[in-house]
């Protein structure tokens, strides 16, 4: 593939004339004969073209893990409890709402709630919920704080609740909607090929399944994102097949927002201590000099990995409109970065996180340290909602995680800029003080 045939992939949403799709050939072609220059400026190109807008956006949102009990048995998780084990958890109402709370002072707009695989109630150390308790926690969120956006339980969770609770899929997501669910994470993935689930997502949703859960929401018209865990046991051919499958559903009824990569973080992990790849001895080096993985063993995605396949998502996702930094597993630079590889959201700032943390991801950013790397990329910031639209949100009176107030002082800096589209004077920025671990969509997600 030349980088002028590669260039040649304009999106169908509102495509010109000459379109044509990327083939799944292409996109390994264009992998292994394209320097990463070349791939950074052909979908920087892109992104250009997708989104001309004069700024690039982020989102303040809070994730909240109800709970780490888990039927599963991931080999790259370190979040998960069996039920019975001494640090299981189950959050309360009340804890979750103090959250939100938290997560209101700072103008968040949306949660991110997920939890491991639960058992049912019958759970013989008591560890297990009704399905009446998630119905009965999203209309307390919903009632509550009817300002925040519940983006909540990824496709592993739904699935279960429909095998546990004796439910049709349909049904299940119906359910879930009519008591708050807005949206639904597109974590779980992985990569949706079973022979790798088989090997790293034992006890969890099969590839079809996870699909199955994603084209039932887009049916009923829920918007989802959709993900990609990369840089373990995958082969190029594998990660494609992911990426197809995810190209092909969007094609039915268009419900995925967002397409969001990260690269797996090993610490902490059982799959982390897999055999790594003797480059010199068992790779096959492609051309542009980069070992290929043969599907047997671990082999990590650097930063240069990370922004080439990111490069390569944006020129293959010709129906997703959207892409997001991973900042949070590649820092604050490679996420910036990211925005002249085919990214055109920094995600979120997130006040809490449990998943990835404990498997070595620990870059932190507040909501100032965001809108300084989008300013520096040359564009202004925006706060989005879920949907990728840009809001303009009030804070309340400032209050830390940890329970001290502070004064708001220009809080509102960035949504009255952003309304002006002019750039906001970052260093007057009011500094969010957000507390806990950053977070980026490993697991249950
Ligand atoms: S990744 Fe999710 S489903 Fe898998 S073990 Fe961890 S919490 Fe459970």
């Amino acid at each position: 593939m030349s980088a002028k045939t590669a260039g040649a992939t304009p999106a169908p949403a509102g495509q010109k004339s000459g379109f044509r799709r990327m083939t799944d050939a292409e996109a390994i072609e264009a992998y292994e004969q394209l320097s990463i220059h070349e791939l950074g400026r052909l979908a920087h190109a892109r992104t250009l073209e997708l989104h001309p807008e004069p700024y690039r956006t982020y989102v303040i949102d809070r994730n909240i893990n109800y709970s780490n009990v888990c039927t599963a048995k991931c080999i790259f998780c370190n979040f998960k409890a069996d039920p019975g084990d001494a640090e299981a958890y189950i959050l309360s109402f009340d804890q979750i709402g103090e959250k939100i709370e938290e997560l209101i002072d700072i103008g968040g707009t949306q949660i991110l709630m997920q939890g491991g695989l639960v058992p049912d109630e019958s759970d013989p150390h008591g560890h297990g919920l009704p399905f009446s308790w998630y119905l009965d926690l999203l209309r307390f969120i919903r009632d509550r704080y009817p300002s925040i956006h519940i983006h909540a339980f990824s496709p592993p969770e739904i699935w279960a609740f429909h095998q546990v609770f004796g439910m049709t899929l349909e049904d299940t997501i119906k359910r879930l909607r009519d008591a708050g669910l807005a949206t639904i994470p597109g974590g779980g993935g992985e990569i949706l090929v079973d022979r790798i689930r088989d090997k790293i997502s034992i006890g969890k949703t099969r590839s079809q399944e996870w699909l199955a859960v994603m084209r039932e929401a887009h049916r009923q018209e829920m918007k989802t994102s959709c993900t990609m865990m990369m840089g373990h046991i995958e082969t190029i051919e594998e990660r494609i097949e992911h990426m197809r499958l995810l190209r092909d559903l969007q094609d039915e009824y268009g419900g995925f927002t967002a397409f969001i990569h990260w690269p797996f973080q090993p610490d902490n992990t059982p799959l982390g201590r897999w055999k790594r790849l003797a480059v010199e001895v068992e790779s096959d080096a492609g051309p542009r000099g980069r070992p290929r993985n043969d599907g047997r063993h671990l082999l990590l995605a650097d930063a240069h990995e990370y922004l080439v396949w990111l490069a390569i998502s944006r020129l293959y996702f010709d129906n997703i409109p959207n892409l997001q930094s991973s900042w949070v597993t590649m820092g604050p630079k490679i996420g910036q970065l990211a925005l002249f590889f085919g990214a055109n959201d920094m995600g979120s700032v997130m006040m809490e996180e449990n998943v990835v943390s404990q498997a070595g991801a620990t870059y932190r950013l507040n909501e100032a340290e965001i809108q300084r790397l989008i300013v520096d990329a040359g564009w202004r910031p925006q706060q989005r909602d879920q949907y990728y639209r840009p809001i303009s949100v009030p804070k309340r009176e400032r209050r830390t995680v940890d329970g001290t107030h502070r004064a708001t002082g220009a809080q509102m800096a960035n949504g009255a800029a952003g309304a002006a589209g002019a750039a906001p004077p970052v260093g007057g920025i009011v500094q969010l003080e957000v507390r806990g671990q950053p977070s980026a969509p490993q697991a249950a997600r």
